[in-house]
């Protein structure tokens, strides 16, 4: 009898990546301001998503939920909220975006599941592995929400959590920028795009990428990530295709 991440070899074997998790940021929906929804971005991502998920890929995609609440801009000791109910207001705002995701992709005919980390039936179905499993494996596009359901960590873990138990082949990280900079290309001009970088250096030049504990998830098993600009139309189909787009953070690294 095979095991429901058997069925993975079931996507072409001509693909690079048979499994991806998307993680896309709460402001990826929202319009240049970054709050709230866009229905334009959140059109143009799903149209992406359309066209990555005909190539035959199996897509998880984790949303953020910053457009709407972070909890870390509760930490402060004067905070009216306390900052673990901040983050569970975050982990709420994800569900949000889940929700309107899911119906950007059904509007174009995909077969989507939205999965909490936090029970809601009313709302969602409970992220339970081995169903995940069995709805990447039947084509539907799974979107998970509400992290991994525990306070003061970010999507950014849940997404590369989510790669582990879903055996996925990389952690796709959509950003508004190429890929990773040595500083911030918005203020240096002479910031340099990294192609490749190890775990290591991402630690050690202090770049920020995703959450330290992300990284540290997905070095320890040896999880690639790619961060890449999802703005530029053709990216994220281009990415789950596995063309060279970004930056490309694993276990070697080119030199630079
Ligand atoms: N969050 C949490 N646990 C999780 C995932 C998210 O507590 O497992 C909260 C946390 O406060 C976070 C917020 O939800 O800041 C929104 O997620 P995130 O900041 O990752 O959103 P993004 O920056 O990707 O839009």
């Amino acid at each position: 009898m095979s095991s429901p991440s058997d069925a993975k070899s079931n996507a072409s074997s001509e693909l690079r990546y048979k499994r991806v998790v998307l993680k896309l940021s709460g402001e990826s929906l929202a319009d240049a301001g970054g709050r709230g929804l866009s229905s334009q971005e959140m059109g143009d991502i799903a149209r992406q998503i359309k066209l990555a998920h005909e190539s035959g890929c199996q897509i998880a995609i984790v949303i953020g939920g910053g457009n709407i609440l972070r909890g870390a801009s509760f930490s402060g000791s004067n905070a009216l909220v306390q900052e673990a109910t901040a983050h569970y207001m975050g982990m709420l705002a994800t569900v949000i975006n889940s929700l309107a995701m899911q119906d950007s992709l059904e509007t174009l005919g995909l077969s989507t599941r939205v999965m909490s980390a936090v029970p809601m039936e009313k709302i969602a179905e409970t992220f339970i592995r081995r169903r995940a499993l069995r709805h990447l494996n039947k084509g539907r596009i799974v979107i998970l929400a509400a992290g991994i359901g525990n306070p003061f960590v970010t999507t950014d873990t849940a997404a590369a959590q989510r790669a582990l138990e879903l055996d996925a082949d990389v952690v796709l990280k959509a950003t508004r920028v190429d890929g990773v900079y040595s500083d911030d290309p918005e203020k240096n001009p002479h910031a340099v795009l990294y192609e490749t970088l190890t775990y290591d250096q991402v630690t050690e030049k202090k770049l920020r990428v995703m959450d330290a504990t992300a990284i540290a998830l997905c070095q320890e098993h040896g999880k690639p990530i790619v961060v890449f600009n999802f703005k530029r139309d053709g990216t994220i189909v281009k990415a789950v295709s596995g063309e060279n787009v970004g930056t490309c953070i694993s276990a070697e690294a080119s030199p630079q």
